[in-house]
């Protein structure tokens, strides 16, 4: 009989947002496999946890995945728990995952703190659409090219980011992003707990006199929609721009006015009666 494999959120902060569930869960599983043991050590001594534990990161979790999913269908119950939160969120999981899917094995995962999640709903920012973009990398044009990637993008932007690399990040975001608002959560759940919503330009004048500490989820307003459209059609040529550029084609007057309106989007109407205007000179 197969196992199953559990997903455990550990707190972000706050040892008080331990779920009951993951508790009971965390002391029933044969397995328990952690980002960093040493870390989740003191977690699992708080609770009186005494399951035996196993590494399970990013560099490990080609060998380590074949392991567990040994493991798995031998009918073992492993958790997955990492440093904090949501494991499967800029976290190892996702691999683990995939290869119990891929294998029939059941996989459950717990509700439970999650950094992302907790600062988006009290950001003041809209919580309707959204994308999670994760941390940008270390490399400059890369990091360009995510960002520019999301810039036309209008749900709220979600990003994580260590202190030492904020700075540099608001300034690109201002760069590509232009004056947007937004709201930085830092130290979540915790004492310093804190939220500054502001600009980006605020934000960067702010982190440049006062070093940024602790750690930070980053909520940008997504792109203006009105300002994207009047960009676009400013981009466009004019209609008469266009009845001008195609009448050397010597198209038929209903075919000029369709591909002239099928090209802008506009009513054939419209089109037709401003041809009607101009066409002694055309
Ligand atoms: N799996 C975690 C989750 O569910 O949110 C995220 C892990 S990721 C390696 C760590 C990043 O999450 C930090 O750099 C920070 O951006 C964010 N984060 C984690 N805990 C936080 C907290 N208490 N306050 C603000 N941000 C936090």
């Amino acid at each position: 009989m197969n196992g199953k494999l559990y997903l455990c959120p550990t707190p972000i902060g706050n040892l008080g947002d331990m779920t009951i569930r993951t508790l009971e869960v965390l002391k029933s599983v044969d397995l328990i496999a952690a980002e960093d043991t040493r870390v989740s050590a003191k977690l699992l001594n708080h609770f009186d946890i005494k399951v035996p534990t196993t590494s399970y990161y990013e560099h490990n979790k080609r060998e380590k995945g074949s392991y567990l999913l040994e493991k798995l269908l031998n009918g073992e119950k492993i958790a997955v728990i990492t440093d904090a939160g949501m494991p499967g969120i800029s976290d190892p999981g996702e691999d683990l995952v995939r290869l119990c899917i891929d294998n029939s094995i059941p996989v459950e995962a717990l509700p439970g703190p999650c950094a992302f999640a907790t600062a988006l709903v009290a950001s003041g920012m809209p919580t309707g659409r959204f994308a999670f973009e994760g941390f940008l990398t270390v490399n400059r044009k890369n990091r360009l090219a995510h960002l520019e990637s999301v810039k036309n993008d209008t749900r709220t932007l979600i990003f994580y980011e260590a202190p030492h690399k904020l700075l540099t990040t608001l300034k690109d975001m201002l760069n590509v992003f232009g004056n947007r608002e937004i709201t930085l959560a830092r130290e979540l759940t915790k004492r310093f707990e804190e939220y500054r919503r502001t600009t980006l330009e605020d934000a960067v004048h702010y982190y440049e006199e006062t070093p940024p500490k602790g750690e930070f989820v980053l909520i940008i307003k997504g792109a203006d929609e009105a300002k994207l459209i009047e960009e676009y059609r400013d981009a466009l040529p004019s209609a008469e721009e266009l009845l001008r550029r195609y009448s050397s084609e010597n198209l038929r007057a209903k075919e000029l006015t369709r591909r002239v309106a099928d090209e802008l989007k506009q009513p054939r109407r419209d089109i037709y009666n401003l041809y009607l205007k101009i066409k002694d000179t055309l």
